[in-house]
């Protein structure tokens, strides 16, 4: 575009009437993305998200019949062609290697890996067993690290301008009360994020992150232990945890799964081309810009 049509309205009417008569190709069409936690709340939300885009979607999880129970669900809504999933623990080097494999052979490739499989488990620090802690660091920091290095060799050795989303967490930024061990991990895979923005950056891969708060609604985490372990953190009900997070938010709003889905849509498209190492916090306004 030269310099001078920047601000010539006729030029952009022109542009945009153009734009209208063009049939909108998908914007991910083409593209292969890997979707770690994909039997849960975000990642569920994500994958269908990306394929609505056109993308080929790859589900990994470690709940073997959740994430059966997603594919065929998604294989109905979208068709089949499409969507593949494979069962694996992040945590396992070889598992994660072999998901990979999977995704190669399956669909040749990967562009986009939306790193999301997570646990949330946490105790005051003086009953935060090592277990506990190494849990978190296990599958948080290093099973991000594990799936991320598996995709980065791929995306290398394929010169696929890759892109790589994380889903950290606000309280990757701004610290929780009892959650030691799952806010120190949070914080790694925010670094980690960085570092990888930083290598990819030569080879075109690009590398975000997008943090929630919590996302009660449609999130397996909060239907177990944690939403318990939280409200009594706060000293609260479970529903009155819910309306303090609603009301502590800037905007009174409780944050859903899909709005986690569209930061990483975001994330993972063109519209994002020129943002790497980046954080989105999606969170109704509440972190860590405010002291509230
Ligand atoms: P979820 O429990 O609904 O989904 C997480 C998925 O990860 C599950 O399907 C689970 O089976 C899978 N998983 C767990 N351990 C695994 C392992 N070792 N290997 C492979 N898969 C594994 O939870 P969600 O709310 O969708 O959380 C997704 C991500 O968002 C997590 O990283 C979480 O920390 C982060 N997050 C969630 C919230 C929230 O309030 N829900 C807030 C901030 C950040």
């Amino acid at each position: 575009l030269p310099e001078q049509q920047a601000f010539n309205i006729e030029y952009w009417l022109l542009e945009e009437a153009k734009l209208q008569r063009q049939p909108k190709p998908k914007s991910l069409a083409g593209r292969v993305a890997v979707v770690t936690g994909g039997a849960g709340g975000i990642g569920q939300a994500t994958a269908a998200r990306l394929i609505r885009e056109g993308a080929c979607v790859l589900l990994l999880d470690i709940d073997a019949e959740g994430l059966a129970r997603t594919e065929s669900h998604f294989r109905d809504t979208f068709g089949a062609d499409n969507i593949s999933s494979f069962t694996m623990d992040v945590t396992q080097e070889q598992e994660v290697a072999a998901a990979l494999q999977h995704c190669c052979l399956t669909f040749g490739g990967v562009d986009i890996l939306v790193s999301n499989a997570g646990i949330a488990s946490s105790a005051p620090l003086d009953e935060t067993t090592l277990e506990l802690w190494q849990r978190n660091q296990d599958i948080l920091s290093t099973g991000y690290f594990l799936v991320t290095r598996e995709t980065f060799k791929v995306m290398k050795q394929q010169n696929i301008a890759g892109n790589i989303i994380f889903v950290s967490s606000k309280n990757g930024l701004v610290a929780s009360a009892n959650a030691s061990a799952y806010c120190t991990a949070k914080a790694a895979e925010i670094q980690l994020a960085r570092s990888v923005a930083l290598e990819g950056a030569p080879l075109g891969i690009r590398a975000n992150v997008v943090n929630p708060d919590a996302v009660l609604r449609g999130s397996k985490i909060w239907t177990g232990k944690w939403r318990e372990e939280r409200a009594s953190a706060y000293n609260m009900s479970v529903d009155e945890l819910e309306e303090h997070y609603r009301q502590r938010s800037l905007l009174k709003l409780n944050v859903l799964p899909e709005d986690i889905a569209e930061a990483i849509y975001f994330f993972a498209s063109d519209a994002s081309a020129k943002s790497t190492g980046n954080i989105l916090n999606v969170d109704a306004g509440h972190a860590p810009s405010f002291t509230r």
